[in-house]
């Protein structure tokens, strides 16, 4: 059964989940598990409103925290616009550093280059890179963009790199030695950082 847990703590941070849509299909995507994150049920009934979502940090004390996750149980940038708000409002209210973990495909969801209004407001931005050329990561993500996907998100970190102190490229430890260190060098070719997540069930 749906709930609404828009705001929930996992592992010491503070998450903040706007929606369940992506652009993705990613076959390994925790969407598809049962068991939720931790078992915390995030499935939303429906998406929250930008005061719900103001009204739920508040309920968690999130001024108490050094850094709040956009993160989502799907892709938080599908609704930039509420997410560019529930910055502001953090950033205005609290000294806590903001980490989006996204897919970067908002440019393309929005229709035009959305970087430059993540600027002041959001600290790091962590792309998942998840494959080394187009038809790896659409077969491991089935986008809706198809290959076109991959240079979306591309095109979308080098962007970001210009308004936000921090992006990241990353990769799971999944993946071939060789594939990791093509990955490496498609993110420094973007200008931005590269992270070799650990795989986790
Ligand atoms: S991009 Fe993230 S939320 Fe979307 S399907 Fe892949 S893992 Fe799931």
């Amino acid at each position: 059964m749906a709930a609404m847990n828009i705001v929930y703590h996992y592992q010491g941070k503070l998450y903040v989940n706007l929606t369940n849509r992506c652009t993705n299909r990613c076959k390994f995507c925790i969407r598809y598990t049962p068991s939720g994150v931790d078992g915390i049920d995030l499935w939303l009934e429906r998406e929250p409103r930008a005061d719900e979502v103001k009204k739920a940090l508040e309920e968690n004390d999130f001024t108490k925290y050094p850094e709040i996750v956009i993160c989502g149980y799907g892709e938080p940038l599908m609704r930039f616009e509420t997410a560019m708000e529930v910055c502001r409002y953090i950033k205005d209210n609290s000294t806590a550093k903001i980490r989006i973990n996204t897919n970067g495909h908002a440019s393309r969801v929005a229709g035009f280059d959305v970087t430059p209004k993540m600027e002041g407001l959001v600290d790091t931005v962590s792309i998942s890179l998840n494959a080394k050329n187009a038809a790896e990561y659409n077969e491991i993500c089935v986008c809706q963009f198809g290959e076109d996907g991959f240079y979306e998100m591309l095109d979308f970190a080098k962007k970001a790199a210009k308004y936000v102190p921090e992006v990241v490229l990353s990769v799971v430890d999944v993946l071939p030695e060789e594939d990791i260190e093509q990955c490496r060098r498609i993110a420094e070719d973007c200008g931005v950082k590269f992270r070799v997540r650990e795989y986790s069930e």
